[in-house]
């Protein structure tokens, strides 16, 4: 068996690893005679494998003790329908930036809940750019400002945190998340759903600032509210316990790696080999998104074809480089970089790119 490169944008690709590691455990967790995914969420052996998930990820991303740290089912497209509902009070204006795709659905989901005002867009601009912070148009009363601090399938990345004053900012940071440090005591809320960054789909990781969890917000069930979850430690009803347990094992992964500093000296060789490639490829290959504003994690980029962008994505499939293929609101190429792509995945796949071009350069 050989495993390719998988550069799929989510469900992304995991460290092997990691996956042998499931593989071995599957059928008698720790000598418990039983599946991990068999056994109660109440028992002491998934206890533990809980209460280790969120101690890692706390040691991993430098969580302050003031944040809750919350994980769910839903995916992050959940979140952002419950950060309204928990933070906002009925027709409260709430200030969303919007750099791409995720900003958008952000607003359609929380447009029932609260007075989503767009402070600032760069869709004019087909979100290539961030828009300065120095133009947004904040309301010193919204309930929260919201922006995606890398967007998926724009390939558009923060580079700095904006400072929003007391207005809390809030953060959805499903493609970015552990890919560096990141001072979370800027941000009242980060939210992200697993299956980029940090294991499978069907799990989103929520850290709050626990003031936050005080707010009255929304009429809602309490299954929608943030502060039951964390009063019961994420166990309010049955959680995800298979998800929890596979990101458990990717965040021993990743500090037995070196952790987020190590992650993000890798993922800055990664991007700076593909984006050279992108640079010096005399037009062949176009990345369109301002220089300052491009992602680390996803790259877009375009062929001079939409023919030559098929060409590429079956000719690399051939080669072991999955999942090049571009989301349909933007075509052409994207390749995602995210922590369990190894800088030799990268490598590969920029001699690919030389290879292409002077086939069909
Ligand atoms: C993938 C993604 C989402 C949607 O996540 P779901 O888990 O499918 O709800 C939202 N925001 C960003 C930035 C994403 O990359």
């Amino acid at each position: 068996m050989t495993r390719a490169y998988n550069f799929s944008a989510g469900p992304a690709a995991l460290p092997e690893v990691v996956l042998r590691q499931a593989q071995e455990e599957m059928l008698d967790w720790h000598g418990a005679g039983a599946s991990i995914v068999e056994m109660s969420h109440r028992g002491p052996e998934f206890m533990a494998v809980a209460a280790a998930a969120e101690a890692d990820l706390r040691q991993l991303l430098s969580v302050p003790d003031d944040y809750a740290v919350l994980f769910l089912p839903g995916g992050a497209t959940t979140q952002q329908a419950l950060i309204p509902m928990n933070f906002a009070s009925p027709g409260q204006r709430a200030d969303y930036v919007l750099t791409g795709h995720w900003g958008k659905t952000a607003v359609k989901q929380a447009s029932p809940y609260v007075s989503a005002h767009i402070a600032a867009s760069s869709e004019a601009n087909a979100f290539r750019d961030i828009p300065a912070r120095a133009d947004w148009q904040l309301s010193p009363d919204a309930a929260y400002v919201h922006i995606t601090a890398n967007e998926t399938i724009h390939g558009v990345e923060f580079r700095d945190i904006p400072d929003t004053g007391d207005v809390p900012l809030v953060a959805d940071f499903s493609s970015s998340i552990a890919s560096e440090p990141l001072d979370i005591s800027r941000f009242g809320v980060i939210y992200a759903g697993a299956q980029k960054n940090l294991g499978p789909v069907g799990i989103a990781v929520v850290i709050i600032r626990r003031d936050l969890l005080e707010r009255t917000g929304q009429p809602r069930a309490d299954i929608f509210t943030y502060a039951s979850h964390a009063a019961r430690d994420s166990m309010l009803n049955t959680p995800p316990t298979w998800n929890w347990y596979l990101a458990g094992l990717v965040f021993k992964w990743m500090l037995a790696e070196g952790g987020v500093v190590e992650f993000a000296r890798r993922n800055a060789a990664k991007a700076a080999l593909v984006y050279s490639a992108i640079d010096a490829s005399g037009g062949f290959y176009r990345n369109e998104v301002a220089v300052s504003a491009r992602s680390r994690m996803n790259i877009p980029f375009f062929l001079p074809s939409t023919d030559l962008d098929a060409r590429f994505v079956a000719d690399a499939k051939a080669a072991g480089l999955l999942a090049l293929k571009g989301h349909k609101a933007v075509g052409g190429i994207r390749a995602s970089l995210y922590n369990a792509i190894p800088v030799a995945g990268a490598e590969a796949l920029v001699a690919f790119m030389a290879d292409f071009q002077q086939r069909h350069g």
